[in-house]
């Protein structure tokens, strides 16, 4: 913690600051964009470089996001300087903003965390707070995985679903539904050790632990948990040592009765490629599949997640939404957004009409299922150089090109935030990935042949993954 200058820097004044900092935002977005995205947000302090401010629902963090990410950092950097840091806050009538970790939404996706305090130490638990039992709709399809979780939350370690595996197509709910088990077990027992993680960046923290010669200190964390959660396993597969590390842990965790959680995009006997007595291990507990939602659980979800974000749909148009966006729960909640967005920057009105044009726009526009490993390999064969040279600290001109266009395609066609996409170039932090993305996207527009290279790679990538 910095305690020292935090008296002084607190007297300056919040709102003048946050009307400079619109100032910036003016300039540069529409009218239309302004008054429907910051005119609604409320400043509320400012200490050291920090500025907190509150917003109308976790939509509006998730739309700021995603679109004004770069004109946000711009307006940091030119207000306060480079390392000033935005934090949102979710508007809620009732909360007391003093007190409302809960509620706090940082800028990048993936540092939204809870923290707590356990045995005098500190641990950031990783898990997002916006998950949870309360807004996870129960239907057909991940009725066993659901009611399978909450016995685990009332009882963690005591069940005989150790190790936990859920398993499912993508969109489906396995990263909600294992978050919200952890949600709630920090939140009955508040002096268990709580850990969830990605198997993807556990494979590339553990990388950097090897290169810093930390992998005690690594190994020891999840060690000393009292419930591990890791997402996406199927990510292990091929990484010998990542699954020997994980398996030491799995087997001291399972040993003294510690919860295990695990998801993945097949079943545990379906990971070719995975270690043997990795996989025999993930069947000692329960796996339990989710499969995609009926009709009615669209239904539910739909209406759930507008009346979150503050709207009462028509029943024709959660209807419509419904029937035609039915692969998975992810691209319906994408779709109602759309919607929304639409309706919010062309100011029309939400009828039906709106929803058939945003239902053909989502699926004409497909995001693939791609990764971040997947785009580097295809950057680099088709500019013919060496992978490891894009995540070494080479200034080369052509290399720093490859990385930047690597950076930006990750941006572009994964879902994964900044963070985890600079961890996969060398540990280079989220700025230096927005740079990438800007520059590329700028020299774009006056580089054709930069142009062409760029939509050469892009659209490989989509037609092997599509
Ligand atoms: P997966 O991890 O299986 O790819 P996610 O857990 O990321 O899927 O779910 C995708 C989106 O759909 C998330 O925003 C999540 O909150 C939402 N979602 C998934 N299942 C449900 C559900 N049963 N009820 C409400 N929202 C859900
Ligand atoms: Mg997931």
């Amino acid at each position: 913690m910095t305690a020292l200058p935090e008296k002084i820097l607190e007297q300056r004044d919040i709102n003048t600051v946050w009307k400079n900092c619109l100032t910036t935002i003016k300039n540069n977005v529409s009218a239309i964009a302004f008054n429907t995205w910051f005119e609604p947000i409320k400043p509320i302090s400012i200490t050291n470089n920090v500025i907190k401010i509150s917003v109308p629902s976790n939509f509006f963090v998730e739309w700021i996001d995603e679109h004004y990410n770069s004109l946000i950092n711009k307006m940091l950097s030119e207000n306060l300087g480079d390392d000033a840091k935005l934090i949102y806050v979710i508007s809620n009538e009732s909360v007391d903003f003093s007190d409302s970790e809960n509620n706090t939404v940082d800028i990048d996706k993936e540092d939204t965390t809870n923290t707590h305090f356990s045995n005098d130490e500190f641990i950031d638990n990783r898990l997002n707070s916006k998950y949870t039992f309360d807004n996870f709709v129960k239907g057909e399809g991940n009725q066993l995985a659901r009611a399978a979780g909450i016995a685990i939350s009332e009882n963690p370690g005591n069940t005989s679903f150790n190790p936990f595996f859920v398993y499912g197509g993508v969109g489906l709910g396995k990263t909600h539904l294992i978050q919200a088990i952890g949600n709630k077990i920090i939140e009955k027992f508040p002096n268990k050790r709580a850990i969830y993680i990605s198997a993807d960046s556990f494979t590339v923290e553990f990388i950097e632990a090897i290169q810093s010669n930390k992998i005690n200190e690594f190994a020891r964390l999840y060690k000393q948990m009292d419930v591990l959660i890791i997402d996406d396993i199927q990510f292990l597969v091929g990484r010998e040592k990542t699954q020997d590390l994980f398996f030491q842990i799995f087997n001291i965790l399972h040993q003294s009765g510690k919860q295990i959680i695990l998801t993945s995009d097949k079943p545990p006997k379906d990971l070719k490629g995975l270690n043997e007595r990795l996989m025999s291990r993930f069947q000692w507990g329960l796996s339990a599949d989710i499969q995609p939602p009926d009709f009615e659980t669209r239904v539910a979800i739909l209406n759930k997640k507008s009346k979150s974000i503050g709207i009462d749909l028509p029943n024709e148009i959660i209807e419509y939404l419904a029937l035609n966006i039915t692969s998975n729960i992810r691209e319906l909640e994408g779709c109602l957004i759309s919607l929304l967005a639409n309706h919010s920057l062309n100011s029309t009105e939400i009828n039906l009409d709106l929803a058939k044009k945003t239902v053909k726009e989502i699926s004409t526009g497909k995001q693939t299922n791609v990764s971040i490993e997947f785009i580097t390999k295809e950057v680099c064969s088709f500019f013919n150089i060496d992978e490891n040279s894009l995540r070494e600290k080479n200034r080369k001109k052509e290399i720093v090109a490859a990385r930047q266009i690597a950076m930006y395609l990750s941006k572009k066609l994964t879902k994964s935030s900044l963070k985890t996409i600079g961890l996969h170039f060398g540990g280079r932090d989220h700025s230096t990935v927005i740079h990438a993305f800007n520059t590329i996207k700028k020299a774009m527009i006056t580089d054709a042949s930069l142009k062409a290279d760029v939509e050469n790679i892009q659209n490989k990538i989509e037609l092997s993954t599509s």
